[in-house]
């Protein structure tokens, strides 16, 4: 791994707390995790690596993206501030926990992304396959296209930059606007993150396994294409979610996204029809001609001192995110 290990432009990211490099260390001793061969690496380290209440949440991150001008991360369970059993690092604001908290701990992560208040954009997720395109507050909001895979433009509501209302019913985000943090929060699902670099398009893309067999991951991709975006040159990042180790379902369900992604086909552990929704969103990432997937291959359910899983906790939980956002200029480190 020391071939593909965190260079000097992955140790100056804003990693912030002074016990990181520290972590990196322990992590590096500890081994890679399966995410670190697929392009992305736990900052400050793993979860595990880091302890159980870190100072800072822990991030997944693709630090290739970074230096390419666009922060792409998933986040953990670890390093904020929410009780059980939304502990620690809850960023779901619709699950019963503390709204201060929830705000408390966005802003952690927006800090450790170098992203502190820059507004964040999520949907109300519906498990469907409509993308939002997002606009900045006063400008990026043009029309639609008539025929677009995205409803409309939509621009932010009052609040802080990490609590804005809101943007529709959907379970995607397409934006080609600096500093507009794009989320997704999961507890099982598939967090898709898309990034066409050099057109300076990103998308966030949630997946489970409604929005997979309604074509939500190609809506995304398309939605990006009607952005700017080339399918050939955008990477797609699949997060964490339940694995097929751990994801029993029922005939109609296996039948619904099977026929489609028959890689997402899958066998429990205890040799039980399954389903793998990462590698459903994998498939689906590269017959949308994505040019480069990568999946983190890390199961919610299995990670419980990593991930919030609904399957896992029965529902009571908290909720992890995707995040993505085309750098804001003049922050430094990122160019
Ligand atoms: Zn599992």
């Amino acid at each position: 791994m020391s071939g593909d290990g965190p260079g000097p432009a992955g140790r100056d990211w804003r990693a912030g707390p002074p016990q990181a490099a520290r972590a990196a260390e322990r992590d590096r001793r500890v081994g890679p995790p399966r995410a670190r061969a697929a392009g992305l690496v736990w900052r400050p380290g793993t979860p595990e690596a880091v302890g159980p209440d870190p100072a800072w949440p822990p991030v997944l991150v693709a630090e290739d993206l970074l230096e390419a001008g666009v922060v792409a991360a998933f986040t953990g369970r670890t390093g904020g501030s929410s009780a059980p059993p939304f502990a620690t690092l809850n960023l779901g604001l619709a699950v019963g926990d503390d709204l201060r908290r929830v705000l408390a701990n966005r802003r952690r992560v927006a800090t450790v992304l170098g992203l502190a208040g820059r507004p964040w954009a999520l949907a109300r997720q519906v498990h469907g396959a409509t993308i939002v395109r997002v606009g900045a507050a006063g400008h990026g909001a043009g029309p639609p296209a008539a025929d677009g895979p995205w409803v409309e433009a939509r621009a932010f509501g009052q609040g802080p930059p990490e609590g804005k209302p809101p943007l529709g019913e959907a379970d995607g985000l397409v934006t080609a606007d600096a500093g507009v943090v794009l989320a997704v929060l999961t507890a099982d699902c598939a967090p898709v993150l898309l990034a066409d670099p050099g057109a300076g398009v990103v998308g966030a893309v949630h997946a489970g396994w409604r929005g997979l067999a309604a074509g939500v991951v190609e809506a995304g991709v398309a939605a990006m294409a009607g952005l700017g975006a080339d399918p050939a040159a955008t990477v797609g990042l699949v997060g964490p979610a339940v694995g097929g180790c751990c994801y029993e379902v029922g005939p109609d369900v296996r039948e619904a996204v099977g026929a489609r992604y028959p890689a997402a086909l899958a066998t429990t552990r205890d040799g039980r029809p399954a389903l793998d929704p990462a590698a459903g969103a994998g498939l689906a990432l590269e017959r949308a001609g994505v040019g480069e997937v990568r999946v983190a291959g890390e199961c919610t359910v299995d990670l419980a001192g990593r991930h919030f899983s609904h399957r896992r906790d029965q529902g009571r939980t908290g909720r992890q995110a995707g995040l993505i956002a085309l750098a804001p200029s003049g922050t430094g480190g990122v160019r």
